[in-house]
């Protein structure tokens, strides 16, 4: 059984034979891309191989932030958080958002100069991080400890709750209509004079003329398939949840080396901020050359590990025909072993933060696979190669955030209305062999 378990859909049992658009995977860009189309009356399916919400969706930090993006995600970072604040009352369901605010803290000079640097962008957007000194921020932090020489503090940031956000909004996109399919592989997409006519599932065909595929972390592999190089790693991100903790602050913080956010339960989860680990697998050298510059940006917060993971991809198929089982089936969650180590510092970290905390205990450890593009900014648009056929993926380790906004962007592009945000920062082709990847990767964060 999976580490997390993700609130409950009730999902279709019956396979639609057609239907305008599939969308490949139940994450939070998957099912609200899925509810965007079916509120404008788009017949839509969404297929899950497992549950929702179950991979990187459900095992999140939870934070919902502006503060710290690439200036390329930022207007959908602010559309996001504006589609969030009014998420529960339009889906009439429980995503766990509260605008909380966010804080970084700052132990030095030097951290306290890249968060100025990061300002600039939220003055061109007129977003309201702010910088604060230790006599502003204690009473927005009550129990910090000293040692913090400054704070971004971003009022509009908030947080949601990763069990519940994404199973919520697959049950409001079932009331507007669409048939979300869970336990239901997608092996392929099906293609008529040049363009998609279909999918073929685990479960049996469904005709369509537009497919997204939002399959997180298997997208390269999904997209591989099809004969598309979508550059694409993972890296291993692990949290925990202690239990409720009185006098500590109820926004998410993050210092150097710890992060904490409040839960719906009243517990928080804790993580060691910039401590990932980059399983190295056989796509680590295909994609060696891309994924250069943004290594050595971050070379500080990555431990490369070579270890199953490795063995593992290198007996995954990377090609297969449509009637026989695909690799989608194989694994219906990724569920990867955390790696406790990471997840005691951390709490000792916060602890020296938060002295309140000194009596939590780790309740429930996991991890994720997060996926990740060589610059940091995931894919939104069509693949030109396959008219028909749409990427929403590599979201870097902070989709969730940019989640509601994106499915809307989505949605935009496929039925060809007028996007909500421009989506030329995300589109596939900045990756084709013949334009050089421009790393933006030290400035937008890794993760939360
Ligand atoms: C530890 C950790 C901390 C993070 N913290 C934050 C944070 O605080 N804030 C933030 O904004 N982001 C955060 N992120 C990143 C965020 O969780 C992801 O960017 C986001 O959830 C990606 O959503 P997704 O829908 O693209 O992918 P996923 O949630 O991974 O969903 C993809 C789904 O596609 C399904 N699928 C794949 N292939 C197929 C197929 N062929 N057929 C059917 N189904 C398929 C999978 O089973 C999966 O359920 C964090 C991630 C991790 C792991």
């Amino acid at each position: 059984m999976s580490t997390i378990i993700p609130d409950p859909v009730i999902a279709s049992e019956k396979l639609p034979q057609s239907v305008d658009v599939v969308v490949i995977g139940g994450g939070i860009i998957g099912v609200s891309t899925a509810l965007f189309l079916a509120e404008r009356g788009v017949s839509v399916a969404l297929c899950e191989k497992g549950l929702i919400g179950a991979e990187q969706s459900g095992r999140n930090w939870g934070w919902v932030r502006q503060m710290g993006r690439d200036p390329a995600e930022l207007p959908l970072a602010m559309q996001s958080l504006a589609l969030w604040r009014g998420l529960n009352e339009r889906i009439g369901d429980e995503t766990g958002f509260r605008q909380t605010g966010i804080t970084y803290l700052c132990t030095n000079a030097r951290e306290t100069a890249a968060y100025e640097e990061w300002l600039e962008h939220a003055r061109t957007y007129q977003i309201d991080s702010r910088l604060l000194r230790p006599n502003e921020l204690q009473p927005l932090l009550p129990g910090m400890s000293s040692g913090f020489v400054s704070g971004l503090y971003t009022s509009t940031d908030g947080r949601a709750e990763p069990t519940k956000a994404a199973p919520a909004i697959a049950r409001a996109a079932i009331r507007a209509g669409a048939h979300v399919m869970t336990n239901c592989a997608v092996r392929g997409v099906e293609t008529s004079a040049g363009r998609v006519s279909g999918v073929v599932t685990e479960h049996g065909p469904i005709r369509c003329s537009s497919v997204v595929l939002a399959g997180g972390a298997w997208s390269r592999l999904f997209a591989g398939n099809l004969g598309i190089d979508f550059p694409q790693l993972k890296i291993l991100g692990t949290v925990a949840r202690v239990g409720p903790v009185a006098g500590v602050p109820d926004m998410p913080v993050g210092g150097d080396k710890f992060a904490f956010r409040k839960r719906v339960d009243g517990g928080y989860s804790i993580a060691m901020r910039n401590a990932n680990v980059v399983p190295i697998v056989p796509d680590s050298f295909r994609l060696f050359a891309d994924f250069v510059p943004s290594l050595i940006k971050q070379w500080h917060e990555l431990k490369l590990r070579i270890g199953s993971r490795f063995l593992e991809e290198w007996r995954t198929p990377r090609q297969w025909k449509l009637d026989e089982i695909s690799p989608f089936e194989r694994v219906r969650v990724l569920d990867p072993v955390p790696v406790e180590r990471f997840n005691q510092n951390g709490l000792l970290n916060v602890i020296k933060a938060f002295p309140a905390f000194a009596n939590a205990r780790i309740q429930q450890s996991w991890s994720g696979l997060i996926d990740v593009t060589p610059d940091a900014v995931p894919v939104i648009g069509p693949v030109d190669k396959i008219p028909g056929f749409f990427l929403a993926s590599g979201f870097s380790g902070h989709g969730f955030g940019i989640g509601p906004g994106s499915g809307q962007l989505m949605a935009d592009i496929v039925t060809g209305a007028t996007p909500v945000v421009d989506p030329s920062p995300f589109r596939l082709e900045r990756f084709s062999k013949s334009s050089t990847p421009v790393s933006r990767a030290a400035i937008n964060d890794s993760r939360g």
